[in-house]
């Protein structure tokens, strides 16, 4: 379908300044990689001096708050993170589902605040193992993604994630089959919300212990558009091989 692969480094709470020289060395491998787009979600302290040391590669945010302003004490708006350096943002992360106790509605409504100040969102879905465990992972993926997609979605701006939340940081992957049946059916889902033509548009991640040796077959899925990285995208030598899977 023509979908330009992408692939995002999320650091969560990871990275003082002096972690800064693997952003940049990232960014030179990202160089050498035109034909996908990369991208680092890096704590909100340090977008403003790492999107002035990048060229290549996109710098955007881990979340950012569903109103413009206000009494909402350690928060950040959209337009606080976009004028700090961010491009893009995640909403829906699973940690932040589970440990803030975000539901669909706020990450709908953050998607929405983020899309307002111009930014570009990564939305993030994903089952638990007991939910895997009890067959229900893809109705439970697509309650999610009805849920939590925005009004006026649309493929220039929204990207959705599929992460497992049992494959998170565990090493564990889903099976081969199991990704590309969850990623067709959001395909599917996205379709019957959006139309053909949005659906087809939009670039499906695929997210959960991805690493240099799983990410050539992951990438290869059909409905599997690049990936959001969390571990190994902490350093170089292992987010550059996913960098290269990628493109
Ligand atoms: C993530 O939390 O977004 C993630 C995919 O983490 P990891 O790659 O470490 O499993």
């Amino acid at each position: 379908m023509g979908r330009r692969k992408l692939v995002v480094g999320n650091w969560k709470m990871n990275g003082l300044r002096a972690q800064l020289g693997a952003a940049y060395a990232i960014d030179a491998i990202a160089t050498q990689h035109p034909d996908a787009e990369v991208g680092l979600c890096i704590p909100a302290t340090l977008l403003s001096e790492a999107k002035a040391g990048v060229k290549a590669i996109f710098i955007g945010a881990q979340d950012c708050h569903m109103n413009e302003n206000g009494a909402h004490t350690g928060c950040l708006s959209a337009a606080m993170v976009k004028e700090a350096g961010a491009s893009w943002v995640i909403v829906g992360h699973s940690e932040r589902r589970g440990d803030q106790h975000e539901s669909s509605a706020d990450v709908a409504a953050k998607a929405l605040a983020a899309r307002a100040a111009g930014l570009k969102v990564i939305l993030c879905l994903g089952e638990s193992l007991e939910t895997r465990d009890s067959g229900k992972a893809s109705e439970f993926v697509l309650g999610q993604l009805s849920d939590s997609l925005p009004d006026g979605a649309s493929a220039d701006w929204l990207s959705i994630a599929y992460e497992p939340i049992w494959a998170i940081g565990t090493g564990r992957i889903p099976t081969m089959e199991q990704i590309a049946e969850i990623h067709g059916d959001i395909r599917g889902a996205l379709r019957q919300a959006l139309g053909a033509e949005q659906a087809d548009a939009m670039r499906l991640l695929y997210g959960g212990s991805v690493n240099a040796a799983n990410a050539r077959e992951i990438f290869a899925l059909e409905d599997v558009d690049g990936g959001l990285v969390g571990g190994a995208s902490l350093k170089a030598d292992s987010f550059g091989p996913i960098i290269e899977a990628a493109a």
